[in-house]
């Protein structure tokens, strides 16, 4: 069996990983994996920073957090892990507060020593105008449990600097992934397994595709002519481009850094966040943080990238799937064209191939059921 996969990043690595247990050794697969970019990996792809020594996550950092033992084990046959927490930390004119919200944050923001039990009816009384069985988007979800003052201090300014459109277009789902908290959990994560490769991401990357029934080529652009030789095409690129933006353009928010050197450490903390607009960056991190087995900065100069996002224009690298209705209504015109039998070869894997906004694990438990799908169906 041959397979084509477009993409080298985590959705088609790890797919080549299932593919390759053992259980499914009945016939020997043969893959040509293709990237438009010049090294593997995609957005999980590390570095070593020249400069400073630290490993730096080239299109942000990416804290492999997950309560799938799939995707742990996945992650742990081929990296060193080690346990990290996230402790946000939140920047405005106000102050520095505790993030995700938590009951530290709320006594912050309002200057009081709330226990857990005043907490509780403080936050029933201002989120009491907001309640509602029949949250319709982020802002609602969001109003609904933190009232308007947190809301306007963490979240309005921060999501609509991120996502580049109102709170209010945004899908209510997007609002689950930020824990909110009425005690001292400071954790950003509420997940079982929670860790940073001491080797950086791109490891994993040069081990998988190094298996020798692999063959890589990078700064190789799909094209359609290159087909017709395979069984199967794995394709993790964006299914709007794919299919020549027939629909329409689906709308996706892209990132982007600007790196600084300081003379010693910056910021102090791995990731600030800046929740208000008066700034016009979203948050800070600072790699030497994210590498807290370390002791001392390697060299004395710390880097650390202040983070912008945008919306994709066509020369700009698409992170995040935006999912407003108009964007689900397309996607459902482009699903439905890839299920015609002219596209029966075809399968649109990963965060861009299936236009969702999956994480690292989610990504990795596609695969482990992808993988089981196509050998079910190859026999
Ligand atoms: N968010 C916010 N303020 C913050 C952090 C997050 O308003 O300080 C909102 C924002 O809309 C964001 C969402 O919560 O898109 C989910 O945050 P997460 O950190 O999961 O976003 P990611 O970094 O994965 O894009």
């Amino acid at each position: 069996m041959k397979v084509l996969c477009v993409g080298a990043g985590l959705a088609n690595a790890s797919l080549i990983h299932f593919l390759n247990q053992k259980k499914f050794q009945q016939e020997e697969i043969f893959f040509d994996v293709i990237d438009k970019r010049k090294h593997i990996g995609g957005n999980c792809y590390t570095e070593v920073d020249e400069e400073t020594d630290v490993t730096i996550h080239k299109y942000g950092p990416h804290i492999f957090n997950t309560n799938s033992e799939i995707a742990w084990e996945f992650i742990n046959a081929y990296l060193t892990m080690h346990p990290f927490t996230n402790r946000v930390k939140a920047s405005t004119p106000k102050g520095i507060f505790s993030m995700p919200i938590n009951l530290h944050t709320i006594n912050q923001l309002y200057g009081k020593s709330m226990n857990v039990a005043e907490a509780v009816e403080f936050m029933d009384k201002i989120t009491a105008p907001y309640r509602t069985n029949d949250p319709k988007n982020f802002e609602d979800t969001m109003l609904s449990h933190l009232g308007r003052d947190l809301y306007k201090e963490f979240i309005y300014g921060y999501t609509k600097k991120q996502w580049g459109v109102e709170p209010s277009e945004l899908p209510a789902a997007v609002a689950k992934r930020l824990p909110f908290r009425l005690n001292y959990n400071d954790n950003y994560y509420n997940k079982k397994y929670q860790g940073i490769p001491e080797e950086g991401y791109t490891a994993l990357f040069e081990k998988i595709f190094s298996d020798k029934n692999v063959h890589l080529s990078l700064d190789t652009t799909y094209d359609d002519y290159m087909a017709s030789d395979y069984d199967s095409i794995i394709y993790t690129g964006t299914i709007d481009q794919f299919f020549n933006f027939e629909f329409g353009r689906l709308s996706y928010r892209t990132v982007y850094w600007e790196r600084n050197i300081s003379n010693g450490i910056f910021q102090g903390n791995a990731v600030i966040n800046y929740t208000t607009e008066d700034k016009p960056f979203t948050r800070i991190n600072e790699p030497f943080f994210f590498e807290p087995w370390k002791n001392d900065l390697p060299k004395s100069n710390s880097v650390y990238f202040t983070e912008f996002s945008k919306l994709t224009d066509l020369e700009d690298e698409p992170y995040y799937p935006i999912r407003r209705t108009e964007d689900l209504n397309r996607l459902n015109l482009y699903e439905k064209k890839a299920k015609l039998e002219k596209y029966s070869k075809f399968i649109f894997h990963g965060r861009l191939g299936s236009y969702r906004y999956l994480d690292m694990d989610m990504v990795i438990e596609a695969s482990a059921r992808l993988a089981e799908k196509i050998k079910t169906h190859s026999h």
